[in-house]
């Protein structure tokens, strides 16, 4: 057991996750430091949120931290200079996310699954989908109700058992995009909220835009840094919480990071702070 005095000590000890130089979004150099990490140690302490909690869980596991947040010149987005391990992560989520409560507002979830999918299904008209971090499954089951095979993908165990009690007649994969069959393709594939928390963008984003379809869609959303309620004082705002999301993009970040791989990139309006994009492939790609 460790003390907590002998835990504190440990903040000088030299960081070790991966640097990030270059913007995770659109690979701009010459990022501008948007705050240090002792800076954001000293604001964090004086929440009674996550964010306190997780400022402690950096200071003991130093391949979790940081040194500075940095605000790509380029697009806007905000994000970590450091990317933890993957192993690192998943006992962080592990010791953080042991009994969620799945179920609350099950219902609320699977409504509002069921009306956005409805929508959706108008962009494609192949019928495969796959929800990449489907948790629950809820937009699994409205991807079936809407008439589409659905797919859904989740690194949290105990999640896919819960989905699949709940939601028998979908296909639940426990795992990562590594684990989808090289060459598997669906015609709408569905991401929402998880790129935040994803370490390494550009091999997350090359196999998100593998497993599109030819004349298929990308729906993702993720939490936007640059829109006017919170871009001037990004450290205040409750979504910045690393090591949890350690890359907040704009609407600018997230289509320069996903036009490479398609033909066509929208990021829809939205008077919260979230970016909603449409990622079309062409019918030849
Ligand atoms: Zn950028």
């Amino acid at each position: 057991m460790t003390r907590p005095e002998e835990e504190m000590g440990q903040i000088g000890l030299a960081r070790v996750g991966r640097r990030r130089v270059l913007c995770p979004a659109c690979n701009a150099a010459g990022s501008t430091a948007a705050f240090t990490y002792a800076e954001w140690s000293g604001f964090a302490a004086t929440t009674t949120d996550s964010r306190r909690d997780f400022d402690m869980a950096m200071r003991v596991n130093p391949d979790l931290a940081f040194d500075a947040i940095l605000r790509c010149r380029a697009c806007g987005t905000v994000f970590t200079d450091r990317a933890p391990s993957e192993e690192a992560l998943g006992s962080f989520y592990h010791q953080y996310y042991g009994n969620p409560g799945y179920l609350a507002k099950l219902d609320q979830k699977l409504a509002l699954e069921k009306r956005r999918l409805f929508l959706l299904k108008f962009l494609t008209r192949g019928r495969r989908f796959l929800d990449v971090g489907c948790n629950i499954g809820c937009a699994v089951e409205a991807a079936r109700w809407n008439g589409f095979a659905a797919t859904g993908l989740e690194l949290d165990d105990a999640a896919v058992a819960v989905a699949r009690e709940h939601f028998p007649r979908n296909e639940f994969v426990a795992g990562t995009l590594d684990s989808l069959s090289p060459g598997l393709t669906f015609d709408l594939v569905y991401c929402s909220e998880v790129i935040e928390h994803v370490p390494d963008v550009g091999h997350f984003v090359r196999q998100l835009a593998a497993a599109v379809a030819p004349g298929g869609v990308l729906l993702l959303t993720t939490p936007d840094s640059g829109h006017r309620q919170v871009r001037n004082d990004v450290m205040r705002w409750d979504t910045l919480r690393p090591p949890e999301h350690l890359t907040l993009f704009t609407r600018a970040g997230m289509r320069a990071a996903l036009a490479p791989h398609f033909r066509r990139v929208v990021t829809l309006p939205n008077a919260k702070p979230g970016v909603q994009a449409l990622a079309f492939k062409g019918k030849a790609e």
